[in-house]
């Protein structure tokens, strides 16, 4: 294994040991006795210009009780990108909805405006468009298409912290959004998720779900609704939110690293980088992706294993969720994999040959970018 030296991930200093410290020293270790979770919420809701924030264990629980907060529950549908990570289908699959893959924008991987309208029907009650490496879906389109059918937007921003879209920031769009703080994401406690909220109420109901039930206040035991116990705690949430105060200056040094490795891969033949739309006018850059179209399948798997070899941070990419037995196990829709992916022609080719390196690809120099981009201009032309 060669070493071309680029940041470790995650990382850390004084901000984080002095909230863990903190953290240890308030004697309370939950949420419901300490206020590292409160003061963390509200600094992320800031920050992303929602009326609320909830912190949550992880991503998948986040998505899960967002969907349960819109009502989501026993044969109702969810659309959800057929290129994405489990979770987010798998999280409306756990409510005993049905997940309904749709196909993927073959240029940003984000899910397709038509073929979404396409997929709603009467039992369709929420859409989950899925913020790709931190690019935001087609807002717009997607936004128009959920006030036409009244079907509320759940965004995944597990990618996308700190990302916008015309200006707008995650939080300013009137949906709920979902986000991970697992430990390769944009900013991580090893584990963590939140949601955001565009109002107080949901938040409330939010709140007492992640809680069993059961009000900030109560001493009676009187559960008010169903639920689980998602709370984070302190020491999570401690870490946090020195995580969110260096957030902003590692997508400043993404962004400058971005465009300088998507043109240096765009000009190695047979390689084709994701696309970004011009209205995604701040991406955070959780994954640089791109496709390797003539080497699909196998060799695309040998191709990473080179590439990971000589020191880059490099996986295959998610695998179309129906292509896996999860997806199956309860909650698909009546359908065969044949005709979902008859359906999904664009997941289907990314799934065979997209790559993705982690981001802190992006944190190191620009000398480190040119350094893999050579390395895989040099593992292509010898594939
Ligand atoms: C990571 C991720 C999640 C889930 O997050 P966890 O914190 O790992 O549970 C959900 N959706 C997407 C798209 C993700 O990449």
């Amino acid at each position: 294994m060669s070493d071309i030296g680029l940041p470790e991930w995650p990382q850390y200093d004084e901000r984080e040991r002095a909230g863990l410290i903190r953290a240890l020293e308030q004697g309370q270790w939950w949420r419901l006795g300490g206020g590292e979770v409160d003061a963390f919420e509200r600094e992320f809701a800031e920050y992303h210009g929602a009326e609320h924030a909830l912190a949550v264990t992880n991503g998948t629980h986040a998505l899960e009780l967002a969907l349960q907060v819109l009502g989501v529950g026993p044969g109702d549908e969810v659309v959800v990108p057929a290129f994405t990570f489990i979770s987010s289908s798998q999280a409306a699959q756990r409510l005993g909805a049905v997940a309904v893959p749709v196909d993927i924008d073959p240029e940003t991987y984000c899910l397709d405006v038509a073929a979404t309208e396409a997929a709603i029907g009467p039992r369709t009650k929420a859409i989950m468009p899925v913020h790709m490496a931190g690019q935001l879906a087609d807002m717009d389109g997607l936004g128009k298409l959920s006030d036409a059918s009244g079907v509320p937007l759940i965004q995944d921003a597990a990618h996308a912290h700190g990302a916008r879209w015309n200006g707008r920031r995650v939080g300013e769009f009137g949906s709920i959004a979902s986000f991970s703080f697992q430990n390769g994401k944009l900013m991580t406690a090893g584990e963590g998720g939140a949601v955001t909220f565009p109002d107080r109420e949901s938040y409330e109901e939010a709140f007492l779900r992640h809680s069993c039930g059961r009000p900030r206040e109560d001493r009676g035991y009187w559960h008010r609704t169903s639920g689980s116990n998602f709370r984070l705690n302190e020491f999570s949430a401690a870490v946090l939110r020195a995580q969110l105060s260096r957030l902003d200056e590692q997508i400043e040094t993404r962004e400058r690293r971005a465009p300088v490795l998507a043109r240096l891969l765009g000009e190695i033949p047979g390689v084709v980088p994701q696309g970004r739309d011009p209205r995604a006018d701040r991406v955070p850059h959780y994954m640089a992706m791109f496709r390797v179209p003539g080497l699909a399948g196998e060799r695309r798997d040998a191709l990473v294993d080179t590439l990971v070899a000589r020191g880059v941070p490099a996986f295959v990419v998610f695998r179309a969720i129906y292509r896996t037995n999860a997806f199956w196990e309860t909650g698909a829709p009546d359908a065969t994999v044949e005709e979902l992916a008859a359906r999904c022609p664009n997941a289907e080719a990314i799934t065979d040959d997209g790559i993705w390196l982690h981001h802190r690809t992006l944190l190191g120099t620009e000398e480190q970018v040119h350094r893999v981009a050579e390395i895989v201009a040099e593992a292509v032309a010898a594939s």
